[in-house]
């Protein structure tokens, strides 16, 4: 490597530290705004026209404009040394929230930073670069913490500015995106790079339910299991995407919402099917392609005799 200092030396020393100062609620907890964010949601637990707040609203009370903020962009000067040596680029890649307990009406929340981790320098999909964890926790003014939330970002070297790739610019293009794969939906991907399209099955209820997700919108279940599906389906819709022209897709590109047999909606990409043969619900079947070696992804073909 060109730069033989170690642009994650000063963020590693930081780890523990805060990241930015305190930020106190401007207001305490209120029904007013609960009552905002209920709907916006679509929240009708009367628990929360009762005194309480749902946990889930926690970032909300400390919640500030994005930028600019003078007192962050100087927390975040750990970042300087990474862009100075080439990890110019910055993606949000995890954010975790930890639920301890409900906020009661009146309870003013304060949210603290620290920076919590950094990781090894890593080889991703994007390039290479390092994870950096920031840990937000909540307290009321008790000092009781009644939440967390960790937030992860990658600062990475784009693979094609790569110090070493620079002689031969006309390298490999560049490659698809990997799929952020979490606890809810690494059965789907397992499944898919076996060659097998599997769906969340909800084992208090029955019901299926895709994006995966921890719980059932229908019975509040934590239980789960999954089932194989058939791949069979029909178009329930679609769009043609033209613009903006994003490697490594070919354009015109269409984008597949599919009612699945068994009663489930997959989004998939077409595989060989131009826009003008599609139609409102045509008979489609998925199909596992090898799309570079090693990485498969589900696709939506013809169906046999459609
Ligand atoms: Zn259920």
């Amino acid at each position: 490597m060109a730069n033989s200092a170690d642009p994650a030396a000063p963020a590693r020393a930081a780890i523990g530290h805060t990241v930015w100062p305190a930020r106190v609620a401007r207001e305490p907890v209120n029904q007013p705004m609960i009552n905002a964010w209920c709907d916006a949601i679509g929240e009708t637990n009367p628990r929360y026209r009762a005194g309480f707040a749902p946990a889930a609203m926690l970032p909300v009370w400390t919640m500030r404009k994005f930028t600019p903020d003078p007192a962050r962009v100087e927390g975040m000067a750990i970042l300087q040394p990474f862009d100075a040596a080439g990890y110019v680029g910055v993606a949000a890649t995890n954010l975790e929230q930890e639920y301890l307990r409900e906020l009661r009406l009146g309870e003013r929340v304060t949210e603290e930073a620290t920076l919590e981790a950094v990781s090894d320098e890593k080889k991703t999909a994007l390039g290479s670069g390092f994870f950096l964890t920031i840990l937000h926790e909540f307290r009321v003014d008790s000092g009781e913490v009644v939440g967390r939330m960790r937030f992860r970002i990658l600062k990475f070297r784009a693979r094609e500015m790569a110090a070493t790739a620079r002689p031969a610019v006309a390298a490999a293009p560049p490659g698809r995106l990997r799929p952020p794969v979490n606890r809810d939906n690494a059965f789907f991907w397992e499944g898919i790079a076996a060659g097998r399209l599997l769906v969340q099955r909800c084992t208090g209820c029955g019901t299926l339910r895709h994006p995966p997700g921890p719980m059932c919108p229908q019975c509040q279940s934590l239980e789960w299991d999954t089932v194989q599906s058939s791949g069979r389906g029909t178009l329930y819709s679609f769009v043609v995407a033209h613009h903006p022209p994003i490697p490594p897709f070919e354009y015109p590109l269409p984008i597949l919402l599919v009612d699945m047999e068994e009663g489930w909606r997959l989004v998939a990409n077409a595989f060989q099917i131009e826009r003008p043969a599609l139609e409102i619900g045509m008979p489609l079947a998925v199909e596992i392609v090898e799309v570079e070696p090693g990485f498969r992804l589900p696709f939506f073909v013809r169906a046999a005799g459609g």
